[in-house]
């Protein structure tokens, strides 16, 4: 696969430039940004393939940001946050960024991140076949729409209609961390505190149902504090 094209959007130099100078020695592809209005001007001439977005920035928020660009594009979307700012992290993945980097981040985290997004982008290329054909493989396990039937190994997983609707919803986003508030809404139609202690519940049977905790390569990834995410697997 062809190293993509990334624009860097942070207003603090040393963090800018690290990223620059991790980004060229890996050949990637990139592109500057020090502000909102910069970063959105340059996200729309130049169509990157994945976007690292501070969340403090000097004109307007990231989370800003992030709900402009999401009108028109759904290009991966990297937060970059400090330790403490879980709830801004929290806000900018429900507004659509797909995942976050903490400060502060070494460059294989920076790395590891890329290549995550370069699998969803390659996922999101053959969305369009995914629905089509009704199904969905990643790694051991299989997902069949039509029948509404999942699979690992071939064997079929005996679901409740709770874990299949959670199971269809990691994996029709594979890639992107979901939020705890965004799943509850999306399974239970609202995101009270007893939906998520409920989806904690749910989230363990269903990994204790596809093995997920003993395979050294986990499908579902768990983020304290924030949610989950499907992770998409070549190599099981
Ligand atoms: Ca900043």
């Amino acid at each position: 696969m062809n190293k993509f094209g990334v624009l860097v959007v942070e207003d603090d130099a040393p963090i800018r430039n690290l990223i620059a100078t991790t980004l060229k020695t890996h050949d990637y592809k990139y592109l500057l940004a020090t502000s909102g209005e910069d970063a959105i001007m340059q996200a729309s001439t130049y169509s990157p393939d994945v976007m690292f977005l501070d969340l403090g920035l000097p004109d307007i928020d990231g989370v800003e940001v992030i709900k402009r660009i999401r009108e028109w594009s759904v290009m991966p979307i990297i937060v970059i946050s400090a330790r403490s700012e879980d709830e801004d992290k929290i806000e900018a993945l429900d507004a659509g960024a797909d995942d976050y980097l903490t400060k502060p981040f070494s460059v294989e985290e920076l790395l590891a991140r890329l290549r995550v997004m370069q699998r969803r982008i390659a996922l999101l290329q053959t969305d369009n076949e995914l629905i089509e054909n009704s199904v969905y493989v990643n790694g051991k396990l299989k997902i069949d729409f039509a029948a509404g039937c999942a699979y690992k190994d071939g064997e079929e997983l005996k679901l409740t209609p709770i874990e299949y609707k959670l199971l269809c919803l990691l994996a029709h986003n594979t890639g992107k961390v979901l939020t705890h508030k965004y799943i509850t809404q999306k399974i239970w139609g609202s995101a009270w505190d007893s939906n998520v202690a409920s989806l904690r519940v749910f989230m363990a049977t269903l990994r204790k149902k596809l093995n997920d905790d003993k395979d050294t390569t986990n499908l579902i990834q768990t983020h304290v504090g924030i949610g989950y995410r499907m992770l998409k697997n070549d190599s099981m």
